[in-house]
């Protein structure tokens, strides 16, 4: 059989987190570029699908509920991209609550921090641009952006935003077995978000990558938004190694910056797509 093939995107954010666009105003845009399967995966919060859901129907998009989970492993933090989850299944709904409180505490530190740097009011300002969504590194960003304390993204994160900078404050994330356990006990798959972001060693990834395995994850995103082709040729070796399926994503979070909807590299070959199951 001659396998089809579609435009998938699994990996994308809207105003429920840190994107600047409405969920579905992120679905309508996916349609636009011609996304055939969407994930809208916002940061530790599944607010945004049933307006993206109610969206799909009408663009005539397939919706994958995703979310995206913080987490940490031995002291490394990192993303876990959750798809195809139930949304109401109550352990999953728990760990969300419990992410949204460290991320509210973890952003009035933030404040504290920077209000003692010379920059008041940053966590009033970062919660007001984030609405009703989770509050996250990006809006105390876009916040210090807009009052000159920095000329863009890179230089924000890089001066404010990291360890040992005034904005910084550490938090131990979701423990990575428990965000797995969420995401595949609600029936959904695990999948290492963009593996090459963490500058980690070789050896420290795959360390990671062998314990996410073990602990019950299934997939990794193998083309993903900021990827290099060199990259997107490592992930995928990752992938065959550890045998995980591969997923892809623009990580979108608004127009014009970063990565568009629906534009991606080809997936490598020798690799099985994360979204086969969903044809
Ligand atoms: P948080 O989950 O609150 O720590 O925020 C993480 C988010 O900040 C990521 O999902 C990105 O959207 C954004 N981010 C992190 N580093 C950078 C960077 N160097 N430039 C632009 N955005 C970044
Ligand atoms: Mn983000
Ligand atoms: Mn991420
Ligand atoms: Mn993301």
């Amino acid at each position: 059989m001659k396998p089809v093939t579609i435009s998938a995107d699994l990996h994308c954010h809207s105003t429920a987190s840190d994107g600047t666009l409405p969920p579905a105003k992120v679905v309508t845009r996916a349609a636009a570029n011609s996304v055939d399967m969407l994930a809208l995966t916002d940061h530790d919060t599944t607010a945004g699908l049933d307006e993206a859901y109610l969206s799909a129907q009408e663009n005539n998009i397939r919706l994958i509920a995703g979310i995206e989970l913080s987490v940490t492993w031995q002291g490394k933090l990192l993303h876990i991209v959750g798809l195809d989850i139930d949304p109401e299944y109550r352990p999953l709904r728990q760990g969300i609550r419990m992410l949204k409180e460290m991320r509210e505490e973890r952003a009035q530190e933030m404040g504290k921090r920077l209000a003692r740097a010379g920059y008041s009011n940053a966590y009033e300002n970062a919660r007001r641009l984030a609405g009703n969504g989770n509050v996250t590194r990006t809006h105390f960003a876009r916040h210090l952006i807009e009052v000159g304390a920095a000329k863009d993204f890179t230089d924000v994160f890089k001066r404010f935003l990291v360890r040992g900078k005034p904005g910084y404050y550490r938090v131990d994330w979701a423990p990575m077995e428990d965000a797995i356990n969420w995401i595949t006990d609600s029936g959904g798959v695990a999948v290492v978000a963009h593996p090459m972001r963490y500058k980690l060693t070789a050896s420290w990834l795959n360390r990671v990558i062998a314990g996410f395995r073990e602990a019950g994850g299934k997939g990794i995103e193998v083309v993903c938004g900021h990827n290099s082709a060199d990259d997107n040729a490592r992930s995928a070796m990752f992938a065959r190694k550890h045998g995980l399926l591969a997923s892809q994503g623009s990580d979108f979070h608004e127009p014009g910056k970063w990565v568009e909807l629906g534009k991606l590299a080809t997936l490598p070959d020798g690799i099985e797509p994360v979204w086969q199951q969903w044809l």
